[in-house]
């Protein structure tokens, strides 16, 4: 089998900053799935596109797989790594409310997720990665040697958002604004026709709900066998 952690499971689990301790306790690099459908999302918009005009021409599929994309690590201090399309760097410009749900909008569209998948493969193939996402252990790397999912109640993920927001300085964004968000997003993974978010049958399952962050690091190392 390969040497691939998978991390899946639904919008604020935790899974960016599990998957970068259990990465760095084990050597292995990262691979944020997640950070894709946002560039492609972010993209889309930048050239004054949206979910639908994607749809109904598939040309822009092209252009959008055309642009070079490569993950960067995140910048000290930050938790969620920068991607450089072409030549920008972006950070923070891929966590609006706005690209979350466009991206998660057309992350239902088979050939995207088809551009998307066969460049994840790609960047994972040697192994010693931890790759997180919706579908990494069910469709990415059903052969990967170690598969999580990683749960927790949306009151509970809404709360760790929450925080990491107010520690951003965000004091805007309302608890209820965000919950109803995070469900609704979770609804729109979990019910899509292809690539669903769901635990793969082999993977272990972690509820997370109850536990902090090293509890859950400490609880996949141990499953792992480091
Ligand atoms: O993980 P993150 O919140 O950054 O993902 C943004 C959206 O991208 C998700 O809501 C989901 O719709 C989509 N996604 C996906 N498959 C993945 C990773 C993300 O469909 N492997």
């Amino acid at each position: 089998k390969l040497a691939i952690v998978t991390i899946d499971g639904p919008a604020g689990v935790g899974k960016t900053t599990i998957s970068r301790m259990v990465a760095a306790h084990l050597g292995y690099t990262c691979l944020d799935t997640g950070a894709m459908y946002r560039s492609f999302a972010w993209m889309l918009t930048r050239t004054g596109h949206d979910g639908e005009d994607l749809k109904k021409d598939p040309s822009l599929l092209a252009m959008l797989g055309n642009v070079e994309m490569v993950l960067l690590p995140p910048l000290p201090g930050e938790e969620n790594g920068r991607v450089r399309l072409g030549g920008q760097v972006l950070g923070p410009e891929l966590r609006t409310e706005a690209i979350s749900f466009l991206a998660s909008e057309i992350a239902s569209l088979p050939e995207l997720r088809r551009v998307l998948t066969l460049m994840q493969q790609r960047l994972g193939a040697k192994g010693r990665v931890v790759i997180e996402g919706r579908d990494t252990g069910t469709v990415v790397f059903p052969q990967a040697a170690w598969k999580f999912f990683l749960d927790a109640t949306p009151e509970e993920r809404t709360t760790r958002r929450l925080r990491q927001l107010r520690a951003r300085g965000d004091m805007a964004t309302s608890e209820a604004a965000l919950l109803e968000s995070i469900v609704a997003r979770d609804l729109a993974d979990r019910n899509r026709s292809i690539a669903p978010l769901v635990a793969a049958a082999d993977a272990y399952t972690i509820d997370t709900t109850n536990l902090d962050i090293r509890a859950v690091v400490g609880e996949m190392l141990a499953h792992i066998g480091s």
